[in-house]
């Protein structure tokens, strides 16, 4: 008999077409507060918007594995599904590419003002010189969190001539740091206060709830921006809002949220912030490297 898969959020046509191969697959995350529906599912796969719970999980009693078609499963209530032995599976690597060609895209957005100078000439100006930017080459380009994307974005920001900083508690090798040309910092400090770019790579969890601070915010420089497309929660909001009242930082390119998909509506009337609704790795080819990924692991679960 076919396992029963519910299809969360959607996910690449391609991998819901293997799906549909071995497996009888519905789609809608409505149908998780179905209980009756909810009891026969064999597996329930997300991307980032559905949060699979602890009572998800408690009512999902035919449940065996649960699949994130992307990286980070603070979505998840991984230690639930480990206490019933429900597998969980993710894609960490199929992400990274593409977040970390957002990074840049939206860094030059914010110092080149290509959306107000976009803006500008769709209402027939030609303000040249309201829209003088800012390089990134030769300037300090700070990581935090030296993972797969910080990597990439480390890789990048080297091709732009910066000069490349990077702190990250858990990678302790200097080999790292030294084969991608990058300056191991010892505390997060070392970055917010010599660098002119910071861009934040760690995953959302008690410890890395707000890194960035009231505290720590004030000692970033003063024309920094900085770019968070990790998860919303490791800059403290309220902070963050506070410094971009008060000009303590240049600017912030925002990807993710606190409260998704209902942001602080703050943001919205900030001039020296870039926002986009979590779409750092909404590209095709992350999307299908994603789907494909989890499915060929559903596959191998059921199949053996
Ligand atoms: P990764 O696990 O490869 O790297 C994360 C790194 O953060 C690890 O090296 C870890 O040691 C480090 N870290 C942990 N605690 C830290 C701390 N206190 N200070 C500094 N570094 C710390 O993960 P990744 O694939 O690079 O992804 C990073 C995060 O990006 C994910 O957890 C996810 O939340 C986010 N993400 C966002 C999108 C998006 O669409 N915006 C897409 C993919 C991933």
């Amino acid at each position: 008999m076919h396992p029963k898969i519910l299809i969360c959020d959607e996910i690449d046509e391609e991998a819901t077409d293997k799906l549909k191969g071995i497996a009888d697959v519905e789609t809608g995350k409505e149908k998780l507060n179905d209980l009756e529906k909810l009891q026969n599912y064999d597996c329930l796969l997300v991307r980032s918007a559905t949060k699979i719970t602890k009572d998800v999980i408690a009512n999902a009693k035919n449940l065996k594995i649960i699949a994130r078609a992307g990286a980070g499963l603070d979505n998840v209530d991984v230690l639930a599904a480990k206490e019933r032995n429900i597998k969980v599976v993710n894609a960490p690597d199929s992400l990274t590419i593409s977040v970390a060609e957002m990074v840049f895209g939206s860094l030059l957005a914010m110092i080149r003002k290509i959306s107000e100078a976009d803006k500008s000439m769709k209402e027939e100006k030609w303000e040249k010189k309201k829209f003088t930017g800012r390089e990134i080459c030769g300037k300090n380009f700070g990581i935090i969190g030296f993972g797969r994307i910080g990597r990439k974005v480390a890789t990048i920001a080297n091709g732009f001539s910066a000069n490349v900083f990077a702190y990250d508690p858990l990678i302790t090798d200097e080999k790292i740091y030294e084969n991608l040309n990058v300056r191991h910092c010892k505390n997060i400090d070392e970055i917010l206060k010599q660098c002119d770019f910071v861009s934040i790579h760690v995953p959302l969890m008690n410890e890395t709830r707000n890194l960035i601070n009231a505290d720590n915010i004030k000692t970033l420089k003063k024309d920094a921006i900085m770019i968070n497309t990790s998860r919303g929660g490791i800059i403290n909001e309220l902070a963050l809002i506070g410094a971009l009242k008060n000009k303590l930082i240049g600017g912030v390119c925002l990807d993710v949220f606190e409260n998704e998909p209902n942001p602080n509506p703050e943001f919205r009337n900030l001039e020296n912030v870039i926002l986009t609704p979590h779409i750092a790795s909404a590209t095709k080819e992350a999307q299908k490297r994603a789907g494909m990924d989890v499915v060929v692991q559903i596959e191998k679960f059921f199949k053996g």
